[in-house]
C-alpha cells in the first residue's frame, strides 16, 4: 500500500493542499492520502481553539474525496508535534506500507531547523512540490542538496519534466514534483476575511459558511 502524508497547520485548509494532493495521489498511484494537522508546531504558535478548528476544517475538506482521509495523530495529544514522531508512529502502524511525505519548497526550505529531518528522509520518500513563488533552484541553497548541482535544478525549473528523482542511499528517494500552481496561502485568506473581502473560490464553500459562522480570522 502506497501512502500520501500532508501535513501543515491548515489554517484553513485550501485549494492549494487540496489539488496538489489530488494531482499528487495520482502522479504516484497512492493508494490513500492522509492529511494530517499540526497540533502545536514547533514553528508557529496557534492557539488551541484555532487547531480544533483546523481540525474540523480538512476533516469536512477532505469527506467529499473516498481516497482522502484525516490522521489526529497530532491533534490529539496536546503536546508539540514532530514530523519525525508522527513518522514513526505511522511506519509503526501500517507495517507495509510505503510513505510519501509531501513538502512544498517554502517549507522544505526550513527542513535544517525540524527534528532530526535525515531521520524523516530515512522513514519516508520525500517529495518536494512547486509551490507558486520559488523555484527548484531555490534548493541548492538547502544543506540536503549538496549533490545535486544548480545545474540540475535548474534545468528541471525550465524543462517540461515533471518529476526527478535523486537517492539517497537509505533505500528512500527524494522527488522534485511539479504540481499546477495554485497562488494561494492560508496567510492570504485569514488577511482577506480580517479586512472584511470574500474568500470565494480560494477553499470549499464548505469551509467559507465554517469561517464566516465561527467567526475566524476576524
Ligand atoms: P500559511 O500561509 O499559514 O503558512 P499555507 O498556505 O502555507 O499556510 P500550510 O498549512 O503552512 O499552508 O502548508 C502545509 C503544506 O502545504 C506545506 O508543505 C506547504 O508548502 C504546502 N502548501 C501550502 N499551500 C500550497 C500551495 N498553494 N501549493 C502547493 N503547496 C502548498
Ligand atoms: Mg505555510
Amino acid at each position: 500500500m502506497k501512502i500520501g502524508i500532508l501535513g501543515g497547520t491548515f489554517n484553513p485548509v485550501h485549494y492549494g493542499h487540496l489539488r496538489t494532493a489530488e494531482e499528487m495521489r495520482e502522479v504516484f498511484a497512492l493508494d490513500k492520502f492522509l492529511f494530517i494537522p499540526a497540533g502545536r508546531p514547533p514553528l508557529k504558535k496557534p492557539r488551541l481553539a484555532d487547531v480544533r478548528h483546523n481540525y474540523e476544517m480538512t476533516k469536512i475538506a477532505v469527506s467529499g474525496n473516498p481516497l482522502f482521509d484525516i490522521s489526529d495523530i497530532e491533534t490529539r495529544t496536546r503536546g508539540i508535534s514532530y514530523s519525525v514522531e508522527t513518522m514513526r508512529k505511522l511506519t509503526n502502524k501500517y507495517r507495509n506500507a510505503e510513505f510519501f511525505f509531501f513538502i512544498g519548497i517554502d517549507a522544505f526550505l526550513n527542513l535544517p531547523k525540524w527534528k532530526q529531518p535525515v531521520k524523516l528522509m530515512e522513514l519516508a520518500n520525500l517529495v518536494v512540490i512547486s509551490r507558486p513563488g520559488f523555484c527548484f533552484t531555490d534548493l541548492s541553497s538547502s544543506p540536503y542538496f549538496m549533490n545535486a548541482g544548480k545545474n540540475i535544478l535548474k534545468r528541471f525549473d525550465n524543462g517540461t519534466r515533471k518529476k526527478i528523482s535523486f537517492n539517497l542511499g537509505t533505500g528512500k528517494k527524494i522527488f522534485l514534483c511539479k504540481a499546477t500552481e495554485l497562488d494561494i496561502s492560508s496567510f492570504h485568506i485569514r488577511r482577506l476575511v480580517r479586512s472584511g473581502r470574500n474568500i470565494k473560490y480560494l477553499l470549499p464553500e464548505s469551509l467559507e459558511s465554517y469561517i464566516i459562522s465561527n467567526r475566524l480570522y476576524k
